[in-house]
């Protein structure tokens, strides 16, 4: 196997040797990238603003007592949009955990990186968020760019502590709202509201985790993207020729070449008047601006297609529609489209993997819906006390047998036992509750009495039924031991 080696790779194929980010020798390359503005960008402000008040409001919206959402892993407690889900419900979270995956293949096979641009937290914080933070303290990206080539000022000085001091608090303001959906807001509140002392677990894990998302933010940045989450890996398993992703139009865009003064002077009277330009025969409609480049957060070529580091945040079309503007070139040289219609005009993107994925998508939300609709609001368990045989009372033998009811609704649940079958068989409380409450897991025990002939032998089934307001919710089989 012949290693290649980087000196001997051309410049514009460096690209595929070497990650953006980090130089040949392995150091970091920093990414000062430029702000932009433009309709993908203004549309993705707007939803950044409503994910983020969700993402802070979430855990602290309760619907019928139970919080929005929790994602509680120590204790095996989730909640999501208020139905709770138990223990003993984990299959049904496993058959959501892996709808959502079969859901994110198709989104990603047929529209390519839509989660990452838009939706992940991750690109959220740091594009929306920490950067324009950092534009704010630090200046736009060549001034930044410069105080970090220069020495120590005092202004380098103040403003590198007043970023970190933002940051921190920004990643504590995330690290508390994390808790939240891992051990419940109310816990984290009263935990917090007790001090540090009483709760040192807790004060341990706010500070691991503002540090970790400080550190984050403040240094690891776009390599989160494409260096650590197994997302970006997988993903070029699942586009193709097919999937419309943020794609450089090279065949009107190539051969790339310089707009200059030429070109302004020739079409100054076109562009003012907003009349069609053409290009010299032979030019593309890219003008090598490298305007495409320079807001990049990943610091990425897109020209160079598709790449694993493009986290389809859009700013490049903004950028190149910006500069097709100013031109007077349609926009669009950079868009939201597939390789295929890039190369032939087609616009199709139902492939026959697409519709394979779509079908195993449609079975697991049938899937879904069927064990939603079959779930029951109330769960009981009944085991024989473990250890216990028979035993004789004065009004015949009895069994003893545990009980566990979860109330899984919204409301405190009144109920009662009855034996249906067989004949003789008694039900006797031995301190059960009359009510579950909302949300609880009630434990405890009741005995079976069969009066003298009614079971004759071990194993007889009794079937006992769960009542609320003397209707049967639940009918359940234990077996009974006889003498
Ligand atoms: S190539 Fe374009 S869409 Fe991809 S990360 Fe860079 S700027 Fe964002
Ligand atoms: S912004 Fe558009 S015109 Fe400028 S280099 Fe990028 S693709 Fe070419």
């Amino acid at each position: 196997m012949s290693v290649i080696q980087l000196d001997e790779v051309e410049d514009h194929e460096r690209f595929r040797a070497e990650m953006a980010s980090i130089a040949s020798d392995g150091r970091r390359r920093w990414v000062y990238a430029r702000q932009v503005h433009g309709f993908f960008t203004r549309w993705r402000t707007v939803l950044s603003w409503l994910l983020l008040g969700f993402l802070f409001l979430a855990p602290h919206v309760k619907i019928g007592g139970h919080q929005f959402l929790l994602f509680n892993i120590l204790e095996r407690e989730f909640v999501f949009f208020g139905i709770p889900f138990w223990p003993n419900d984990f299959y049904l979270v496993a058959v959501l955990f892996l709808t959502g995956i079969i859901t994110v293949v198709l989104i990603t096979a047929t529209v390519g990186r839509i989660w990452c641009g838009w939706l992940c937290p991750q690109t959220v914080f740091m594009e929306m968020v920490f950067r324009k933070i950092e534009w704010w303290i630090d200046g736009p990206p060549k001034q930044q760019a410069l105080m970090h080539a220069g020495g120590w000022t005092s202004t380098r000085i103040w403003k590198t502590a007043l970023k970190i001091f933002v940051f921190f608090a920004i990643s504590f303001a995330i690290a508390n709202t994390f808790l939240a959906y891992i051990i419940s807001s109310d816990k984290l509140i009263a935990d917090v509201t007790d001090g540090p002392l009483q709760h040192v677990e807790l004060f341990v894990a706010l500070v691991t985790f503002t540090f970790v998302f400080f550190m984050v933010f403040y240094r690891f940045r776009e390599q989160a993207c494409t260096i650590v989450c197994p997302y970006g890996r997988y993903m070029s398993a699942l586009v193709d020729e097919s999937t419309i992703a943020i794609t450089y139009d090279y065949k009107r865009g190539e051969t790339r070449v310089k707009w200059n003064r030429d070109d302004t002077e020739s079409k100054k009277d076109s562009i003012e008047k907003g009349l069609p330009v053409a290009r010299a025969e032979g030019h593309g409609d890219c003008v090598d601006c490298h305007q495409c480049v320079t807001v990049c957060p990943t610091g990425i070529d897109i020209r160079n297609g598709i790449q694993l580091e493009c986290v389809s945040c859009t700013a490049c079309i903004d950028a190149c529609d910006e500069v097709m503007d100013k031109v007077g070139l349609p926009q669009g040289l950079i868009r939201y489209t597939s390789l295929n219609n890039v190369e032939n005009g087609s616009s199709s993107i139902v492939t026959p993997r697409i519709k394979a994925y779509f079908l195993i998508w449609l079975a697991m939300m049938g899937l879904v819906v069927t064990l939603f609709a079959l779930r029951s609001d109330l769960d009981v368990v009944i085991l024989r006390q473990e250890g216990t045989t028979w035993v004789q009372t004065a009004d015949g033998t009895g069994n003893f047998y545990r009980l566990q009811i979860i109330n899984k609704s919204s409301k405190d649940l009144d109920f009662s036992i009855r034996v249906l079958s067989p004949a003789g068989v008694q039900f006797k409380n031995l301190g059960l509750p009359s009510v579950v409450k909302s949300g609880e897991v009630m434990k405890g025990r009741f005995m079976l009495i069969a009066k003298s002939n009614s079971i004759a032998k071990t194993g007889t089934k009794v079937e006992i039924a769960i009542l609320q307001k003397d209707e049967i919710v639940k009918t359940l089989l234990t077996s009974f031991v006889a003498p």
